[in-house]
């Protein structure tokens, strides 16, 4: 896909973990997933905790190495490289972590935060960063007084808006939003996410926007794919995804979002109850994954793993009920 400014392929991160009968297992936090962001879009990656969308992300970042697959961005194969990755790939893709009270260094000031990512990258003339520092302060709305003050000063949701600076210092075209809002008192993570929705259509961005907040990505992405234990079991464009979701775990996390209205209650699909418990992922069961919690699972899930199939253009979903008959 030329559009695409990241390709996933086959993805696989594992961790070596020793089980108590003595033997080594492995932890699949990231198991085979496959995924494109295009350009300009804003990618929603859906989970509950512990399905593998922040390793991902850390895999992406090259934090983490990958244990088999490829990641290509801008048509340059990353995990070739991700022991040593270019400068221009770091200026590209950047980060924005959920606690910004533990990814900015509380010594610091935040013009010296700021100006960091403006050096490595040489972004502007040493003369120009005291300038520069400020129109980035501006963008996320802080004054240029912001400069002189030291993350432990400010509140969270202040200290957020300079990890967003931080991010943007460095001109990426790419950015991996990590949960950004859910650290966050409740006032401030609209002004947050507002913000962050400004900067993308301003500078031109890409989000892969990683959440467990199903209902935000209705507003905010121009497609939501969900992870369940290490991979990606329905992903569609948003509208599609909203009003037609066909994978019985989307059904049943999207049953559980609370709404306001009775227009809103209409839309949602009916209370799907889970029955089970979400597997140890150093122990997924045969099959597909999540049969243990599925009240529409048949003899067939037990065994056999589903593929990803597209069941009506450009919406994809890993499960048997959708298998050609
Ligand atoms: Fe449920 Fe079977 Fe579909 Fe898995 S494959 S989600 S168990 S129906």
């Amino acid at each position: 896909m030329n559009d695409s400014i990241l390709i996933i392929e086959n993805l696989k991160t594992y961790f070596p973990v020793n089980l108590p009968n003595g033997r080594q297992g492995f932890v699949k936090a990231v198991d085979g997933v496959n995924l494109s962001v295009k350009k300009g879009e804003v990618m929603g990656l859906v989970g509950e905790s512990g399905s593998g969308k922040s390793t991902l992300a850390y895999t992406l970042m090259g934090m983490y190495s990958p244990t088999e697959g490829r990641m290509v961005f801008l048509g340059q194969d990353i995990c070739a490289v991700s022991h040593k990755r270019s400068l221009t790939l770091k200026k590209d893709i950047q980060i924005v972590f959920q606690d910004p009270g533990s990814s900015l260094n509380r010594q610091q000031t935040i013009r010296q935060i700021i100006e960091l990512p403006l050096r490595v990258h040489k972004i502007v003339k040493k003369s120009e960063v005291d300038r520069k520092i400020a129109s980035i302060l501006q963008l996320v709305e802080l004054s240029p007084d912001y400069m002189y003050k030291s993350p432990a000063s400010i509140g969270g949701g202040e200290r957020q808006m300079v990890a967003i600076a931080r991010a943007l210092a460095a001109n990426p075209r790419f950015i991996v939003l990590d949960e950004p809002t859910s650290a966050l008192d409740v006032s401030i993570q609209a002004k947050i996410i507002n913000m962050l929705m400004q900067l993308q259509k301003k500078q031109e961005l890409t989000y892969l926007f990683i959440t467990h907040d199903l209902s935000l990505m209705r507003n905010i992405a121009t497609r939501v794919a969900i992870m369940y234990l290490g991979k990606i079991c329905e992903m569609a464009e948003t509208v599609s995804f909203f009003k037609n979701p066909l994978h019985p775990y989307t059904r049943m996390l999207l049953s559980a979002i609370p709404v306001v209205s009775e227009e809103e209650e209409a839309l949602k699909p009916k209370r799907v109850l889970s029955t089970g418990e979400i597997p140890s992922p150093v122990n997924i069961p045969p099959g597909c994954s999540f049969h243990l919690r599925c009240r529409e699972r048949s003899r067939e899930c037990s065994i056999t793993d589903p593929e990803m199939r597209e069941v009506v253009p450009g919406h994809f979903v890993r499960c048997h009920l959708y298998d050609k008959k």
